[in-house]
């Protein structure tokens, strides 16, 4: 069927990916559609596994026709037909980390704009060279500062650490970083030797022979002189300072413990050279309006902003003139503010005022991550494009989700189609269009319900999306909870956090609220989790978290809890290795089965052969990854099913032993509900499928990946798997956003289990916009009143009806019209 192309409609015919149900559907273009649907219904698989992919597919064939059998290869999505579909750009959020070496500058491309002002239009020291662009950028050979690499930071020892008590005499032990033993008692006869005294406290030696003793590479050999009665002639002992024996240990020693015990007297500082901005010397001394490059990278947007403003709207602008040692009233220098203050503006509409340029990018909330990439978008200039958004409004405060709409619009009128998978329903109400696919998960789901838009969603009886925009759907009622005690915090401080005071609740949910940038995740995530975590004696959660410095007075009730669960959005693991039955320990009992089956027993197959982690096992061409990489030219690598195992991760021998008609490929294939009935009668199995389909996940399979799990999904995996060992107890829950991601219909479901846990005696602490989750919980804290500086304070503190009559809060009058 050829394609008119002035009839404005998407048209899909025969899309099976996934679960989806041989789908015929029709989508509106230059339009904003919303998918929609219960978690696992099949909306991604539509939007980004049929429609994205498809798209993606036709201009890889058309850029590189050479690479079409790889193409194949790689995966071609399994639709019938489509037509009309314009090119597509996919904004998706969840998956991949970013690397620490791009900042929100890299990432809106704003800093390539900022670099030419500087090489263009700055100040120069008189009679020094322009330099070129690049020669501000720590990531290039040309800017990077010689001696960091453009790194910004060095490893190197530390006076604290390696000197932890300075009222310590060296003979007493002053110098943790020195060996014990004869080489200990050997160095301190060589500092007498020296004539330092070695009974002195540390902090009464000079400074000089202080930065001696620690830092010097001098290696002095010094005769020591025998002790009194000591029959032996003395001999020369060699001077080691602390640095250089650190250094030596972590260059030489074979042993683990060594090594780590060096490790605990370095940590990493700012580059002296640069001072921590990767930048070369020349480059930091060019200014522009009074600041280097890398001060300007410092600025929030909002001071940015200012700060350039006046220059794009000078009217006499002088042309360039290359010889000049200044060029801030040049033509170029307005030209190039004008455009830096009006992308700037759009961000400032974003809600995202308080970032900076230099702020790393792994530092960034999903949420931030993905308006500045939107916002980026809408400067391109593209139009006839489809953009496939991923829960846009996700982490977004009611309040920061209108100025996003706004901007979605603005790409629509330029000419460009929006399909966005989204839940939030008033994002929902807004959309012209709704694609509603269920009515369940997985295999009870991809089906279309309703195509069309939204008030039509309305008779749809079987949409329970519908039953949600259209207030068909009750909330249960819950008594409200009496704090059991209190925590009490004073004077923290830490990012915007000034100085706060705030006291949080025992045994009933916390909701803790506020605007994008107003604190909540450093206030939950790090100080409360960090100060609970150090009282308790475990270890970070994480083996790339470090501990964090939290600036604090005063904590009491810290003693009410006996344990710490942080059930955040990060991966269950970061390779395809990981899976949801290895994650949760259930896997261990399956195979434990396959290897009391009597065909394995009888060739000797132990339960580790029943892991495709495991050599004897698995698929060697693979190695049990059940895909290969394959190399394009110029794409990242990209994924294959094995030739060998076609995905089944195991080798042949081990696919023959069968469990009651399956073999262990076949059972990871199960989704949750199947695996149920399959193990019922299981019970190691059993609780944790239970647990998982309490939480709605019963439509995942046992065997994918961690890494094609959404942030929503592990969050809920490991919520479940908290679930199956919960017992009475006193423990402190934290969760940030667990609602992101999740239809009304499963935040209803995973608001029943966190309940089930405050009924148990433990105190949940959530960081929330979800008003509905918001109104279910005992107590607020709400952070604000705005973003960044002028955030970090608790606006307002008590129930949800408390709250809601708040003055100065910017969740209040959203509280207050959900409850009315
Ligand atoms: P939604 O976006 O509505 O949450 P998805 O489209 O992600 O749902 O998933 C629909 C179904 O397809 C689910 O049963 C899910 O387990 C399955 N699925 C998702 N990704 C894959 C995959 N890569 N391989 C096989 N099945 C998948
Ligand atoms: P919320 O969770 O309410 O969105 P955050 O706690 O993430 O807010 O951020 C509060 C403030 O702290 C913001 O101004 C933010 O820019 C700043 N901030 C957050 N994380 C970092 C970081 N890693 N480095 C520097 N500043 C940060
Ligand atoms: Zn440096
Ligand atoms: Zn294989």
């Amino acid at each position: 069927m050829p394609h008119d192309p002035n009839e404005p409609f998407v048209h899909v015919r025969g899309a099976s990916e996934h679960n989806l149900k041989n789908v015929d559907v029709d989508l509106p273009r230059d339009a904003m559609v919303a998918f929609t649907g219960v978690s696992g219904s099949g909306k991604s698989s539509l939007a980004f596994g049929t429609l994205y992919a498809e798209a993606q597919r036709r201009y890889f064939e058309s850029v590189a026709p050479y690479a079409r059998r790889l193409v194949q290869q790689m995966g071609v999505p399994h639709v019938q037909e489509i037509t009309g579909l314009p090119p597509a750009v996919a904004l998706q959020q969840r998956r991949g980390a970013p690397s620490s070496r791009s900042s929100v500058g890299t990432l809106t491309t704003l800093s390539n704009l900022l670099r030419m002002l500087f090489s263009r239009a700055g100040t120069y020291p008189a009679g020094a060279p322009h330099l070129a662009a690049e020669a501000f950028s720590p990531n290039t050979v040309a800017g990077a500062c010689p001696r960091c690499h453009g790194l910004g930071v060095e490893h190197d020892v530390s006076e604290e650490l390696m000197v932890p008590d300075p009222s310590l005499s060296i003979r007493e032990g002053a110098i943790a970083a020195w060996p014990g033993a004869w080489q200990g008692a050997n160095l301190r006869s060589i500092v007498t030797g020296l004539g330092i005294d070695v009974d002195k406290p540390w902090r009464s030696l000079t400074k000089k022979d202080r930065q001696w003793l620690l830092f010097t590479d001098e290696q002095p050999k010094v005769f020591i002189k025998p002790e009194r009665d000591r029959v032996d002639h003395g001999y020369h002992g060699l001077f080691w300072s602390a640095r250089a024996h650190i250094h030596h240990v972590l260059a030489t020693s074979k042993s683990q413990m060594m090594r780590d015990k060096a490790m605990r007297f370095m940590r990493s500082v700012p580059c002296p050279d640069c001072e921590g901005t990767g930048l070369r010397p020349e480059a930091l001394k060019v200014t522009f309006r009074g600041l280097n490059i890398a001060e300007m990278n410092a600025l929030s947007f909002t001071e940015l902003v200012a700060l350039l403003r006046p220059v794009a709207e000078l009217r006499e602008a002088a042309a360039a003139t290359s010889s000049a040692d200044s060029g801030e009233a040049t033509e170029v220098a307005v030209r190039l503010c004008a455009d830096l203050v009006a992308r700037v503006r759009v961000l400032l509409d974003l809600g995202l005022g308080y970032l900076s340029l230099g702020r790393s990018s792994t530092t960034l909330s999903p949420g931030e991550a993905q308006r500045l990439r939107i916002a980026t978008q809408l400067r391109s200039g593209l139009f006839g494009v489809v953009y496939v958004l991923d829960e846009p409004s996700a982490g977004l405060h009611p309040a920061d989700a209108a100025p996003l709409l706004d901007v979605l619009e603005t790409l629509k009128g330029s000419g460009n189609s929006l399909f966005v998978v989204e839940h939030d329903l008033d994002i929902v109400r807004r959309a012209d269009w709704v694609v509603d696919i269920g009515p369940g998960a997985g295999e009870g789901g991809g089906r279309v319900l309703y195509s069309g838009p939204v008030d039509g969603l309305e008779q749809v009886a079987d949409s329970v999306t519908g039953a949600h925009l259209f207030g068909r759907v009750e909330a249960p009622h819950r008594p409200q909870r009496v704090p059991q005690g209190w925590l009490h915090l004073r004077g923290v401080s830490r990012h915007n956090l000034e100085d706060l005071s705030v006291d949080v609740p025992l045994c009933v949910m916390t909701a803790v609220t506020g605007v994008s940038g107003s604190g909540k995740s450093t206030l939950v995530t790090q100080v409360l989790a960090e100060l609970v975590r150090r009282h308790l004696g475990q270890a970070p959660d994480d083996a790339e978290d470090d501990e964090l410095e939290i600036d604090i007075d005063a904590a009491t009730g810290l003693e009410s809890f006996d344990r710490l669960v942080r059930v955040d959005q990060r991966p269950i693991g970061r390779t395809p290795r990981s899976n949801l039955a290895t994650y949760t320990g259930l896997f261990d009992a399956v195979r434990k089965e396959y290897a009391g089956t009597p065909e394995a027993r009888e060739r000797g197959y132990g339960a580790g052969r029943f892991s495709f982690n495991v050599a004897e096992g698995r698929c060697e061409t693979c190695q049990g990854e059940g895909f290969v990489t394959v190399e394009l030219l110029f794409l990242p690598g990209t994924y294959a099913p094995c030739p060998t195992c076609h995905g089944a991760r195991y080798n042949a021998e081990t696919l023959e032993i069968e469990y009651r008609g399956k073999n262990i490929a076949e059972v990871l294939a199960l989704s949750v509900d199947e695996a149920s009935d399959f193990l019922a009668d299981l019970p190691a199995a059993a609780r944790s499928l239970t647990t998982l389909r309490e939480v709605g996940l019963g439509y995942l399979r046992l065997g994918q990946p961690a890494t094609e799990l959404s942030g929503g999904e592990a969050q809920r995996i490991k919520l479940a798997t908290e679930l199956q060992r919960a017992r009475r107890g006193h423990a402190l829950y934290l969760l940030d956003e667990p609602t992101a991601g999740l239809h009304p219909a499963d935040i209803a479901l995973l608001l029943r289990q966190l309940h089930r846990l405050v009924d148990a005696g433990n105190t949940v602490v959530l960081v929330e916009h979800d008003l509905d989750t918001i109104i279910s919980a005992d107590w607020v804290i709400d952070l604000g009143p705005r973003g960044g500086d002028e955030g970090g304070r608790v606006v307002a503190t008590g129930t949800p009806e408390q709250v809601a009559r708040a003055e100065d809060s910017a969740t209040a009058p959203y509280l207050a019209a959900r409850l009315s």
